[in-house]
């Protein structure tokens, strides 16, 4: 039994959600025999070859020129054609920009049965059996997919921790590209950078990140009161940026930034998979929400459950007097 795990890469980097799902993988295949093969896309990919190695039992090339830039169309081509010559039982992509661009349009040409999103997946006698979240992750959804020849997912981000390969024992396979011509309907223009903040938010050692449940940006300053005190940096969730209070560079999460720093202080942040997938990996994590069943609660350390216009302002005076301010 095979899983195919697609390689999702940008600018000359694997991204994390790659490792994880070939973590996965290589978890599951100490109970049921199942072969890993990660299907690596593009023109320069010697680069990722090493990265890679260790991670799956096969990595599987595909070079062409016009696979240089992710296009849904050309993936799309190439994937259809590998996967219908091997028949994996499982295929796996990440539930990224790429990946919801990528799956839908792929499990129809090939007919097979998709499922998005997904939190976490198991095989259990050639059936597939995965866990989707509801309600902002309160809830855990159990569902077993009818048995299928081959099975699409999409691996929601900062699911599974990517853990590094014992050896670097990998199997390289080149093939040739199946694609003859570039699609004219969808076409890569150019690849466009963010604008740069005024702050790198990924520097900092301390980040106090604020969500919606600061109400309004006239409460701003009470956060910058705390954030002086301890001397870290403010960030923030998407709604944050959305709504113009802060600027895009402060936001933390699959469409911002990813940070790891020593402290990472969640105000008023419900804990989304889009933002937890962006500072998981922090060393300590101090939340403060107003509901015991926020998901954010999920990965903190620490939580208080309060509301935060009452906590912040005595932790600030607290931290004010400890350093003798
Ligand atoms: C494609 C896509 C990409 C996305 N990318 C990102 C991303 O990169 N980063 C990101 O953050 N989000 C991202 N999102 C949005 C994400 O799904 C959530 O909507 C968002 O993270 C929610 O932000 P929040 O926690 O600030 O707000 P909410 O979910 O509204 O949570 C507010 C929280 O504040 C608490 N609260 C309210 N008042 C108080 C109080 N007085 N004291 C204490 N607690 C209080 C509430 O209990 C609640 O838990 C993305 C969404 C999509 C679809």
């Amino acid at each position: 039994m095979s899983i195919f795990v697609l390689v999702e890469h940008r600018q000359g980097e694997i991204r994390d959600i790659t490792f994880e799902m070939l973590s996965k993988c290589k978890e599951i295949s100490k109970d049921i025999n199942v072969k890993t093969t990660a299907v690596l896309l593009g023109n320069d990919v010697e680069q990722f070859l090493d990265p890679l190695k260790g991670y799956a039992d096969t990595i599987v090339c595909c070079r062409d020129e016009k696979l240089e830039y992710f296009n849904s169309r050309t993936y799309q081509m190439v994937l259809s054609h590998l996967i219908n010559e091997n028949k994996p039982l499982l295929t796996l992509i990440g539930h990224t920009s790429y990946g919801i661009d990528l799956a839908p349009g792929l499990a129809i040409k090939l007919q097979i049965p998709l499922a998005t999103d997904c939190a976490d997946f198991s095989v259990e006698d050639d059936q597939l059996r995965i866990v989707r979240q509801m309600y902002g992750g309160k809830v855990n959804a159990r569902a077993t997919l009818k048995k299928a020849e081959s099975y699409l997912i999409t691996i929601r981000p900062a699911s599974f921790e990517a853990k590094e390969p014992e050896t670097k024992d990998s199997e390289v396979i080149n093939l040739e590209s199946s694609l003859k011509e570039e699609p004219i309907d969808k076409r890569f223009i150019k690849y466009v950078e963010p604008e740069v903040s005024d702050v790198d938010i990924t520097a900092s050692d301390i980040l106090v990140s604020i969500g919606r449940g600061i109400k309004e940006d006239k409460n701003i300053p009470i956060i910058e009161e705390l954030t002086t005190a301890l001397g870290g940096v403010i960030s923030c969730s998407r709604p944050i940026v959305d709504k113009g209070w802060l600027d895009k560079g402060r936001q933390v999460g699959t469409s911002g930034k990813t940070v790891k720093p020593k402290l990472y202080l969640a105000l008023g942040i419900s804990g989304a998979f889009q933002h937890i997938a962006g500072m998981k990996d922090s060393d300590l994590v101090i939340a403060i929400n107003k509901d015991a069943n926020a998901p954010i609660f999920g990965v903190a350390d620490f939580g208080i459950v309060d509301d935060l216009f009452k906590v912040v302002p005595e932790l600030s005076q607290k931290i004010k007097e400890m350093k003798g301010a």
